[in-house]
């Protein structure tokens, strides 16, 4: 396989030992990274790309993902903004178009999202169900899915279907049973909705110790709309990730902090739903790792792109930029369990975004402008520069 020398980087932020490094260079050999240095002392290679004193970093992991559904909700957005509140039973609009949508409606919708995702400079994603609620159409979800990344989530406990409105227990039944049997072999991750509206406690600890014992690895939608147990539910199992952490006492902080449970922040669905942040400094200031994730889905937040949530983090969550650029691609590969992703060093998985810009910190100074120049992903240029060299 050749070898590629990417040199005269400006700035390279590796989020690993290595810290930033000043007039960088480094080398791709096939999906991996070779060497990382000075531009003036690397060895060798097949190929040489000259990024020109670009800003480099290690490509965004996006930890949290709903890709698999029919359809668009840009009316209840609409009426949202003018007033109306957000409940979790709007997804439920969202089942019923993606029932009745064909596999490659679904599949053809993925990859367009997919193919926005890297463009922004994500190379790794997590894709989970969810939309189907049936254990038809929650397989094909996750085969589809699994067409796309290998960080695939079996969300058959999103919200309990109008079929099931009056036997929530029987939807457990459902879950814990025919669903997560059929479902399993094409997920890694177990999730449940815990929040108001959807799955209490006991119901989602049912949930993901079924999926526990289906050789699944638990992650939960915690705390989002309420204070409520999905955190200390997440921490109980050992959960890789308890995401949104909107709603937290000082027990869910201190439970998170004593844990190995990332806190993944989602600030795409506070904006979209135009509802109070998530206290990140409050999280970060008592030890918890972070991460940040677009949540991406059709309802509460329709972004693909983790620039667009860094500058969110910074301005409104009071991240400082180097915490939230930490929280997209290290903190990312935390929430998934992954060492070979998120950071800059030899040996991981030649993932990389360059810039069109000196610093990173530009990605939340330059808010809503495309400063992505390249996205290089297993090791292949996955996004050219696409505009006018200086
Ligand atoms: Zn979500």
């Amino acid at each position: 396989m050749a070898s590629t020398l990417v040199t005269c980087i400006g700035l390279l932020s590796t989020q690993a030992e290595m810290g930033e490094v000043h007039d960088a260079a480094l080398v791709i050999d096939g999906d991996r990274i070779a060497w990382v240095g000075r531009s003036g002392s690397a060895p060798p290679t097949d190929g040489r790309v000259d990024v020109q004193g670009r800003a480099v970093l290690p490509g965004f992991v996006d930890s949290h993902a709903h890709l698999v559904f029919a359809g668009d909700r840009a009316g209840e957005f609409a009426a949202r903004m003018s007033g109306s509140a957000y409940s979790a039973g709007g997804i439920r609009s969202t089942v019923a178009a993606t029932r009745s949508a064909s596999d490659e409606a679904l599949r053809a919708n993925v990859s367009r999202l997919v193919h926005e995702l890297i463009r922004s400079g994500s190379t790794t994603f997590e894709i989970k169900s969810g939309y189907g609620l049936t254990t038809q159409d929650e397989e094909r979800s996750l085969r589809i899915a699994a067409e796309f990344t290998p960080e695939t989530t079996y969300l058959g406990a999103h919200v309990v279907p109008p079929e099931y409105a009056d036997n929530a227990a029987g939807y457990v039944d459902l879950v814990t049973g025919e669903m997560l049997e059929a479902c399993a072999p094409h997920a890694r991750w177990v999730d449940v909705f815990c929040d108001r509206g959807a799955f209490d406690a006991d119901q989602a600890r049912a949930i993901l110790s079924a999926g526990i014992g289906a050789g699944l690895a638990p992650r939960v939608h915690a705390n989002q709309l309420q204070h409520g147990p999905g955190v200390q539910v997440a921490v109980e199992v050992g959960a890789a990730s308890a995401d949104h952490c909107t709603h937290l006492d000082d027990r869910d902080v201190a439970a998170l902090a004593d844990s190995s449970t990332v806190a993944t922040l989602l600030p795409g669905a506070e904006f979209s739903t135009r509802s109070p942040y998530p206290d990140a400094r409050r999280l970060i200031d008592a030890g918890v790792t972070v991460a940040l994730a677009t949540d991406c889905n059709p309802g509460s937040s329709y972004t693909t792109s983790m620039p667009f949530c860094i500058a969110v983090a910074v301005r409104e969550m009071r991240m400082t930029p180097a915490e939230a650029i930490r929280a997209a691609t290290r903190g990312g590969a935390a929430a998934l369990r992954r060492e070979d992703i998120g950071r800059i060093e030899v040996g991981g998985r030649a993932d990389l975004v360059v810039l069109d810009a000196p610093d990173p910190v530009h990605l939340a100074y330059r808010p809503g402008v495309d400063l992505i120049h390249q996205v290089w992903r297993s090791g292949a240029l996955a996004r050219k520069a696409d505009h006018r060299e200086p």
